[in-house]
């Protein structure tokens, strides 16, 4: 990955942000880089991704929607009807044009941050996963098992906080994008898989290698 200035974009960036969004924003960049150190990612694009995650968040829901019709960037019914969700589409852009960012694997880990999707990266995993647990967090249910999990199975982990967020959706809360449906079904796919061959260890009682 080539150079960047840590510390001269977190400056700009605190400029965009209100206090309680920078705070989220350092949570899940020192979130993102544990879990990087954990399951062996690279570590600079952690700490990247996990910065500008959210660099397009404090823009304000019309100028979102100017920005996209600008640029040309589609914008889906459920990004209509909740344009918050556009700020991981357009987090690539800001990403891109104000901060220089060229690394696409990074780039995708800000694009999916919000929704998830099937066929996750390890970094578009790891943001989408601190971005739920960092530290200020505390809304989620099942938080202290959720992130413990964190530090065991991205996967597993993914399972669990797309059940919880699309039931708390389902509870009327938001809206619920195609792509989140998709991926949770993905997740829960490979849950299953795992819950049969823990099956098949006990009812042999081998390991499972
Ligand atoms: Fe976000
Ligand atoms: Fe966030």
């Amino acid at each position: 990955m080539k150079e960047y200035h840590f510390h001269k974009m977190e400056k700009k960036l605190k400029k965009y942000m209100d206090e309680d969004r920078f705070i989220h924003t350092q949570g899940v960049m020192y979130t993102a880089c544990a879990l990087a150190m954990c399951h062996n990612a690279d570590l600079a694009e952690a700490r990247l991704a996990g910065l500008l995650h959210d660099c397009a968040k404090c823009i304000p829901n019309p100028k979102k929607l100017k920005i996209c019709k600008r640029e040309n960037i589609p914008v889906t019914d459920s990004e209509l009807a909740s344009p918050y969700l556009l700020h991981a589409k357009l987090g690539v852009y800001i990403a891109r044009e104000k901060y220089d960012v060229t690394e696409r694997e990074v780039l995708q880990a800000i694009r999916y941050h919000t929704t998830g999707r099937p066929e996750m990266s390890l970094l578009e995993k790891i943001i989408y996963i601190a971005d739920y647990i960092e530290p200020g967090r505390d809304k989620a249910p099942n938080l202290p098992q959720v992130r413990r999990l964190a530090f065991q199975d991205l996967d597993e982990t993914m399972y669990v906080i797309l059940r919880d967020t699309l039931s708390y959706l389902e509870g009327g809360s938001g809206t619920i994008d195609r792509t989140t449906e998709k991926a949770y079904q993905y997740y829960k796919e490979i849950h299953e898989r795992k819950e049969t061959s823990d099956g098949y260890v006990k009812e042999n009682g081998k390991a499972c290698v």
